[in-house]
């Protein structure tokens, strides 16, 4: 007997939709061993993207060290921090950085948490971090700090409950990078590849800034520079990824 047409139809478009998944999971993979390749994750420190057809639910590893994950770790959240299915695998700590983002920023597919060596200087100083060449214009307008202390006082530092990822969201407001007081970073971006994008060369941004500064000089760029060329393209988001995979890839032959 002939199949009717639309169920066909449909289950062949929920093939194409799983296979889009998979290679979002595969690409999320890659963004974690990436990000270690670049000196922004270590040990620690975590990666998420929004589900594409579902904006209440992203995927995140189990807990891992990034430099180790693959796309059969990634396990799928809703945006109570809470895990979509059943598993076994251990989780992060930190999962309501990650839900209490895509919670407060709609426009927002992609956060990595992180403490970059380059950032971290930033962050416990409290010296505000500033574009200081064209790439660290990804940082956007401000870059703005979060300490916990102010709502929660003495912690172990670690986000663990809805309310202190949601204060971290509202620190972050509109901006693309929040500097978490005596802990490290989180950047976000509409898509993983802009976020990758932000992430690497914001870091690499402060690490040219805290050279400049002991040098003793430091031209920041102006506030119209700032706007001009934080504008970001799909071009140089494109080829940066091409450049750090193959970086990557290099890596993973040795
Ligand atoms: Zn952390």
């Amino acid at each position: 007997m002939e199949r009717p047409a639309v169920p066909d139809a449909l289950s062949k478009d929920q093939a194409g939709a799983e296979a889009d998944l998979a290679g979002l999971k595969e690409e999320l993979a890659v963004a974690n061993r990436l990000l270690v390749n670049e000196d922004v994750l270590d040990a620690f420190g975590h990666v998420s993207v929004r589900h594409p057809a579902d904006p209440g639910r992203f995927f995140l590893s189990c807990a891992l060290p990034p430099i180790v994950v693959q796309a059969g770790d990634i396990l799928e959240f809703d945006l109570d921090g809470s895990l979509v299915g059943a598993s076994d695998r251990p989780l992060y700590s930190e999962v309501v950085i990650h839900s209490e983002i895509y919670r407060a920023r709609p426009d927002v597919s992609a956060i990595c948490h992180h403490h970059a060596p380059a950032i971290l200087p930033f962050c416990v100083a409290g010296t505000p971090l500033v574009p200081v060449s064209q790439l660290g214009a990804v940082i956007g307008e401000e870059a703005p700090f979060w300490d916990s202390q102010h709502e929660f006082g003495d912690t172990n530092l670690l986000l663990t409950r809805p309310e202190e990822g949601a204060s971290l969201a509202r620190a972050l407001g509109p901006h693309w990078l929040v500097l978490m007081r005596r802990h490290g970073a989180t950047v976000v971006g509409r898509s993983l590849r802009e976020m990758v994008f932000r992430a690497v060369h914001s870091a690499a941004n402060a690490a040219v800034q805290s050279q400049a500064m002991q040098l003793g000089r430091l031209d920041a760029l102006t506030a119209g520079e700032r706007a001009l060329a934080g504008v970001i393209r799909a071009s140089p988001v494109e080829r940066s990824w091409l450049h750090w995979k193959a970086r990557l890839d290099a890596a993973e032959r040795r």
